[in-house]
Order: structure tokens, then C-alpha cells, then sequence
């Protein structure tokens, strides 16, 4: 088949550099960075680092609300698909282009293939949130990290082309974990003791655009007892300087704000964190992959299972919750905890590999 694989941010490049290098075993790929990430930082490392083929069409969806994001990567997506004449187009996750990249293919009658389908917060609230329902719904293959992703479907009416592949963000930090231990100096550098400080993440829309929540968040980061490095995402930056909050996080004397860093870095960090106090997704299942206790500072998640496991504890802003969640990480409560294997092993890729293989797609 010929396959177009639309990108656009940070963690969709991690995930396509699981599938990429499987899917061109058997079928040509032709890769569509949108642009919604397109600085250095955020996304030519990643492309470096992990080895994505580099993107055969560049969109320029750098900026804008989300509503603004969509409309244009769906306009600029059209002529493209249209030239580049794909049997499938393949998306991940539950950003704009991810969004954008199923309406136009499945506009444009071509198949969708939809990688982390299923899963769901149940805040509608979250412009992910409303992104994973609609791309499911435009999708042909559904390709599900967990059961709870196919029990989601299955309770949306979706049965058809569901797929339960594992979690290919769980290939790559178990595929890159050792390179990172080998190649980062991110500890030596940041002057860090493995085991005595927090890493720290923060940008999902929900936290840092009400001036209100962004507040909290600092007081939160703030009250850490520990160390903690905060390697701060352009969009919560942007809002921390424009809240006057800037130097305020600065001024806090654990915490240290630093530029994102790239995934071997990161991954280092991560490992060697005592905690980690969050609001991604993605890191969510890195640090239970990692073994490192996650704090989420969210009231849910998508990642049930992490939170079940007693690995991931969802405490929402709040400072107190924060605390005792820290507390219980850092005296070695949750790391005596099993730590069953729930993202399929580091074998994702493969089996997408294989549901594809034997897909044929009747246009
Ligand atoms: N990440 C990174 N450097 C950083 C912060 C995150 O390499 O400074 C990686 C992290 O390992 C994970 C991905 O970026 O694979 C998560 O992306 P993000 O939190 O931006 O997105 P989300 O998963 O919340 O959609």
C-alpha cells in the first residue's frame, strides 16, 4: 500500500518513529509534518534522534487557536493527499492534525488508519478529548493500546477494524531506555542526584491558558520539597510570561525551569527522577514504563491502568493531594508495587505492521 502518515507535534513523532521503520518493510510511506511543532527543539531533534524518515511535504500549520489549526491543515492536507494519491492515511493521537488529517483523507475517500484510537478521559472539556471521538468516528482501523481503548469503542458503537495492538510509545521508550542511560549527561549537567529530585511537565490547555489554573500550577510547583527540573513547553511559557508568572517560577529556589529537552534527555531524566509531577499523556505511560511514581496534575486521565496499578496518582491542582502523593513516591511506598506489563511489550509497531500487511483497502 501507499500510506501517508500525517505528523504534527512532539509526541507524534516519537510514535511514528516505532511505526515508520515497520511499516516501510512492506509498503512505501510518504510522511506529512503539518507544522504544528516546528522549531528545533520540539521537533527536529526527535527526527534526529529517534530516526524518522524525513517528511516527504511540509504543511505550515505553526500557529492559532485549535479551531484555527484544524481548518488550515485541513485545507493545505486536500491538493497533497489529492498528489500524493495514498491508499491509507494514518494518524496518531488527539491533536489538531490528528483531527484535521482523518477529516481530510476520509473526505477525499481514502482510508483512515487512527493509532492510539479509543481512548478516552471523558472531559469533553479537553480539546483531546474531542479530537479522539471524532477521528474515531471518521477512522476505518482502530488501533487500540489497551482493552479499555476497545471497551471504549465498543461502547460508542464502534466494532469494526478494531485493532488491539499495544502502545507504540511503549516500543520507544523501551527500544531507547538503554541508548538514553548510555548517551545522556542531562543528570551530570543539571547537576542532579538520581533518586533526589522531581521532573516536572506542564502544558495541556486546561492548566496553562485560565490565568486562575496557571496560578495554582505554580503554587503547586512552588510547595516541591525537593529539586525539581521543569523543562517548560513553548506554549506554557508563552502564558507564564504573559500572567507576569515568569519570575516568580523563577525566583522559586528548588525549582528549576529549563528549554524542553530532547527524548534521550528526557528519558534519563525521567528514569532517574524520585517522582514525576505531570500533565502529559505520553509521560504518563513513560514513567510507569520507566518504573518512576507519576503524579498527574489532572482530575482524570486516559491511562486508567497506570492509575489502577498504583503507579500514576491523578491529584488535579492540589497542593495537599500533590504533597502526599510526593510523599508516598519519595519513601518508596509505590515502587515496591507490581508493575504488570500493560502496553504490550515493546511489540506495538510490529503487530500494526501486520494488521496492515493483510488490510486491503477497497476505495
Ligand atoms: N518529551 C521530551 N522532552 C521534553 C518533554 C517531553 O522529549 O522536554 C517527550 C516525552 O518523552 C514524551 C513526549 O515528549 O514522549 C510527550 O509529549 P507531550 O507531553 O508534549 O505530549 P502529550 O503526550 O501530553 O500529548
Amino acid at each position: 500500500m501507499r500510506i501517508a502518515t500525517i505528523v504534527g507535534n512532539r509526541p507524534q513523532f516519537v510514535k511514528a518513529a516505532a511505526v515508520s521503520r515497520r511499516l516501510r518493510a512492506s509498503h512505501e510511506e510518504l510522511i506529512v509534518h503539518t507544522g504544528q511543532h516546528y522549531d528545533d527543539l520540539l521537533s527536529r531533534i526527535f527526527f534526529e534522534e529517534l530516526g524518522v524518515p524525513p517528511p516527504d511535504r511540509q504543511l505550515g500549520a505553526t500557529s492559532g487557536t485549535n479551531t484555527a489549526q484544524t481548518a488550515r491543515i485541513l485545507a493545505e492536507l486536500e491538493p497533497h493527499l489529492e498528489e500524493l494519491d495514498p491508499d491509507l492515511v494514518l494518524v496518531y493521537g488527539d491533536t489538531s492534525s490528528t483531527l484535521a488529517g482523518s477529516i481530510a483523507a476520509a473526505q477525499a475517500g481514502r482510508k483512515v488508519a487512527h493509532v492510539e484510537a479509543g481512548m478516552r478521559s471523558g472531559d469533553r472539556s479537553m480539546p483531546e478529548e474531542l479530537n479522539r471521538v471524532l477521528c474515531d468516528h471518521a477512522s476505518d482501523l482502530l488501533l487500540c493500546s489497551t482493552p479499555t481503548a476497545v471497551a471504549n469503542l465498543d461502547h460508542e458503537g464502534i466494532r469494526a477494524g478494531v485493532h488491539l495492538v499495544g502502545d507504540v510509545m511503549a516500543d520507544v521508550s523501551l527500544a531507547f531506555a538503554s541508548v538514553a542511560r548510555e548517551r545522556s549527561r542531562a543528570l551530570v549537567e543539571l547537576d542532579l542526584v538520581e533518586g533526589e529530585y522531581v521532573l516536572v511537565t506542564a502544558h495541556r490547555a486546561g492548566n496553562v491558558d485560565p490565568p486562575a489554573r496557571l496560578r495554582a500550577l505554580v503554587e503547586l510547583l512552588e510547595a516541591v520539597p525537593l529539586p525539581a527540573v521543569f523543562p517548560v513547553h513553548p506554549r506554557t511559557d508563552a502564558r507564564l510570561r504573559a500572567a507576569g508568572l515568569q519570575e516568580r517560577l523563577e525566583a522559586a529556589p528548588r525549582l528549576r525551569p529549563i528549554a524542553p529537552v530532547g527524548y534521550l534527555d528526557f528519558l534519563a531524566l525521567l528514569r532517574g527522577a524520585a517522582a514525576v509531577l505531570t500533565d502529559s499523556g505520553g509521560v504518563q505511560k513513560e514513567a510507569y514504563l520507566l518504573a518512576t511514581p507519576c503524579i498527574t496534575m489532572r482530575p482524570s486521565t486516559e491511562w486508567v491502568e497506570t492509575v489502577d496499578a498504583g503507579w500514576n496518582e491523578l491529584v488535579d491542582l492540589d497542593v495537599d493531594a500533590a504533597a502526599a502523593a510526593l510523599a508516598r513516591a519519595v519513601n518508596g511506598e509505590v515502587a515496591v508495587r507490581p508493575r504488570p506489563d500493560l502496553y504490550g511489550a515493546g511489540r506495538a509497531a510490529e503487530r500494526i505492521g501486520d494488521v496492515l500487511d493483510s488490510y486491503t483497502p477497497a476505495r
